[in-house]
């Protein structure tokens, strides 16, 4: 099948193709790579394949239990209320997968018939592999989406965006603190071909593109791991509230205060594997330092909610109430994979802890099941 591809400039595989790139502009951020090893439209992780599931690399909330899409589509009829029900309301989902979690959440709301009918779709995607599942696990909804490359290229109004595991697609860059100063790390070519690491020469520039709390008494030897493209989701959002009302909620693995270290993972086949081995055969994701983006979230005048643990979230949305309800009807098989979806979205041994979910806002909203923001000066 590859026969055609062994042309002296059609690479046969990601990897081949990265080596040649290297070889002629030099090593490679790891943001670079990043974006490579998951978008590259031919080779890319997401562009050629649907990853999800017990045959493919990893399993999503979404694609574990019905309830998680459930609950978050209650809470969105939740919070179109409290921001009196604007009708156009643009319904966006970042990062959409299988289209699961919009299927569910649509299915879901159709308990306020004006919500559904206020709603239009919005689906953020880089993956025509994807985009094709989406249209159709959502064709039953009755709605039809539009789709994007880009947060940035949706219209304004008011919107209610959502977005599970997709902040942590999104590429980082390493900086190493050595002697006073920040140098990046990089991919290279190791004597043998294959990839390694290693750091520019330069010192970085402008080292206040490295977070405050990462640089304030950084010590010889720390890591900052950065992901510009995630503090520029946060501003998007506040800029569209300047417009209309709207409401976002996040949720992904992650931290809730930033601290040195990287923490890049590869997963194939339901086990971690090295980032530099096989690129775009494996799914890359970072933690998400949630204290990064309530800081910026915060500094742009958005009221940011959370972070919560999962596990307590979805507890305090009625997750409980919504498991015993669907097993009253069910047969045996589906009340053990209701019990056991239920548990693992919410045990804090499972993704009930390290997943966090976070809601930014407007002034006058508070989301369930938040209490209300902290002033800037209450956080610390
Ligand atoms: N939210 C889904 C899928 C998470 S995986 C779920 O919970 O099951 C990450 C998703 O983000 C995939 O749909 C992937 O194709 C998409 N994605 C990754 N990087 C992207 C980018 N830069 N722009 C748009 N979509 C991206």
């Amino acid at each position: 099948m590859l026969a055609s591809r062994t042309s002296a400039d059609t690479p046969d595989t990601l990897l081949d193709s990265l080596k040649r790139r290297i070889a002629s502009d030099g090593p490679l951020t790891i943001a670079e790579y990043m974006d490579a090893c998951l978008g590259d439209p031919v080779y890319g992780y997401y562009a050629t394949r649907d990853p999800f599931g017990s045959a493919g690399d990893f399993i999503t909330a979404p694609e574990i239990s019905q309830m998680f899409g459930e609950l978050i589509g209650l809470w969105c009829t939740v919070i179109w209320q409290q921001m009196a029900t604007p009708a156009p309301v643009k319904l966006i989902e970042l990062g959409p997968g299988r289209g699961t979690l919009m299927a569910d959440a649509l299915r879901a709301a159709t308990h306020v018939p004006e919500f559904i009918e206020a709603v239009q779709v919005h689906l953020v995607e880089t993956s025509p592999v994807l985009r094709q599942m989406q249209g159709e696990r959502l064709a039953a909804s009755g709605k039809t989406p539009q789709w994007h490359s880009s947060l940035m290229a949706i219209p304004e109004g008011p919107a209610i965006l959502i977005a599970n595991e997709f902040l942590d697609a999104l590429p980082v860059r390493h900086f190493e603190h050595r002697d006073g100063s920040w140098f990046e790390r990089c991919i290279g070519v190791s004597d043998t071909g294959a990839l390694e690491y290693c750091t520019t020469n330069e010192p970085l520039g402008d080292p206040a593109i490295i977070p405050l709390p990462l640089r304030d008494n950084a010590m010889d030897g720390d890591l900052a791991e950065i992901r510009p493209e995630a503090d520029a989701i946060m501003e998007r959002v506040a800029e569209r509230l300047k417009d209309a009302s709207t409401a976002a909620l996040f949720i992904d693995y992650g931290h809730t205060v930033s601290t040195p270290g990287e923490t890049l993972q590869a997963i194939q086949a339901h086990d971690f594997a090295d980032p530099l081995e096989n690129p775009g055969e494996a799914d890359l994701t970072a933690h998400v330092d949630f204290g990064r983006l309530g800081d910026v979230a915060r500094d742009k005048g958005l009221q940011v909610h959370g972070p919560l643990p999962q596990g307590e979230f979805l507890l305090a949305l009625g997750l409980k109430e919504r498991c015993e309800r669907l097993m009253r009807d069910a047969d045996d098989t589906t009340r053990e994979s209701l019990s056991s979806g239920a548990e693992r979205l919410a045990e804090p041994a499972q993704m009930g802890e390290l997943f966090k979910v976070m809601a930014l806002t407007g002034k006058n909203l508070i989301p369930p099941p938040f209490t209300g923001a902290l002033a800037p000066e209450e956080h610390t």
